[in-house]
């Protein structure tokens, strides 16, 4: 029988961060005692990091195998590896490797954790915090399922190269942070109501993140360098927390239930954490907190804000808002079990600017 008193964290090994912080990528794998390296990325990281990655193993001796990430979902892309490579459960003494945006450090989780291998994350955005989390995203159907793989046992943030990225991932990354701040609301209301397991430690620490992104929103808008240093730094703390608590409860609550129902009704209209962020500022006047604090700091990295910064109808954010309860019923968060009527919906995106 399971201990349900029995609480267990799976953290990182090592996370390097900093610039050229991919020049350590040869010494992490060989801490691993793996044989071999399968290093997985997708055309643009090829482009701009492929010889430098060759170079750095290369000059290590150690062998390894560049695999190039096609357009197909994570899920898809993992399965298409796994039988490109052959690779058997047990059998295989290798470390996967992935260097790139959300996709491709999905399919790289989902391939460790089917073939039972290390994981190493190499981000090359700063977009949201799956990046060093446990959970990987996939589609099923119309639906996107989040579900727990393996811990990265390495992560790589180098900041040269996430400050080279375009500035949308910056502002999706933002998104994805602030929304600690409804995330952890909706955790200790489940808590009060339905005595759900709640971790001090994980929500202050998740809190936390979130404040220092508002105090550090003008920095990010106006250094890129400092920017992604701030916020890559931020976004692993969050996927750690995850493993902390051994669920996306610090992370993720209304604000992200809100996107995914969007997703659904407006077929994944804009990235993740940009969708997040402004579910966040509705989710913020729904706990009657500063949701016009939330929303500057998203003004002050340019970030959308409103439904026609991501193009979506008003009709569909108030159709995403009253469905948004119904995507996780076992997640209780502020929009309570019946969730908002239209009405009320309306009401909420029209007085915080959404539409
Ligand atoms: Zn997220």
């Amino acid at each position: 029988m399971k201990d349900k008193s029995r609480h267990v964290i799976n953290l990182p090994r090592r996370i390097i961060l900093g610039d050229g912080a991919v020049d350590e990528l040869g010494s992490s794998i060989r801490e691993t005692g793996a044989k071999k390296a399968i290093v997985l990325m997708s055309k643009t990281p090829l482009k701009m990091l492929g010889d430098r990655v060759r170079k750095i193993l290369s000059g290590n001796g150690f062998p390894f195998k560049i695999v190039l990430v096609g357009s197909g979902d994570s899920f898809s892309e993992a399965k298409r590896i796994e039988k490109l490579l052959s690779l058997r459960r047990g059998r295989d003494k290798a470390v996967i490797v992935s260097v790139g945006g959300g996709r491709v450090i999905d399919a790289g989780k989902i391939v460790a954790w089917r073939s039972g291998l290390e994981f190493i994350s190499v981000p090359t955005v700063p977009s949201h915090d799956g990046i060093a989390s446990p959970l990987a995203s996939a589609p099923r159907g119309k639906r996107r399922y989040s579900f727990y793989t393996v811990m990265p046992s390495v992560i790589i943030g180098d900041v040269s190269t996430l400050a080279a990225a375009p500035d949308r991932y910056f502002s999706s990354g933002v998104g994805d942070l602030v929304a600690k701040y409804t995330a952890v609301r909706d955790w200790r209301l489940s808590h009060s109501l339905r005595g759900e397991y709640y971790g001090e430690y994980a929500a202050s620490l998740a809190e936390s993140i979130a404040d220092r992104i508002m105090k550090c929103a003008d920095i990010i808008a106006s250094d890129k360098f400092e920017g992604a240093s701030i916020l890559i730094e931020a976004l692993i703390h969050s996927g750690v927390l995850i493993g902390i608590a051994g669920s996306s409860r610090p992370c993720s609550g209304s604000e992200h239930l809100f996107s995914h129902a969007l997703d659904l009704v407006a077929g994944y209209p804009a990235l993740h954490g940009e969708q997040v962020g402004i579910g966040t500022i509705m989710m913020s006047k729904l706990h009657d907190c500063d949701w016009e604090r939330v929303r500057e700091t998203l003004l002050a990295v340019k970030a959308p804000v409103a439904a026609k910064d991501i193009n979506v109808s008003e009709k569909k954010i108030i159709e995403a808002l009253t469905i948004a309860h119904t995507i996780r019923p076992e997640r209780y968060t502020i929009l309570g079990d019946k969730g908002l009527t239209r009405k009320a919906a309306e009401e909420l995106a029209r007085s915080t600017m959404v539409i």
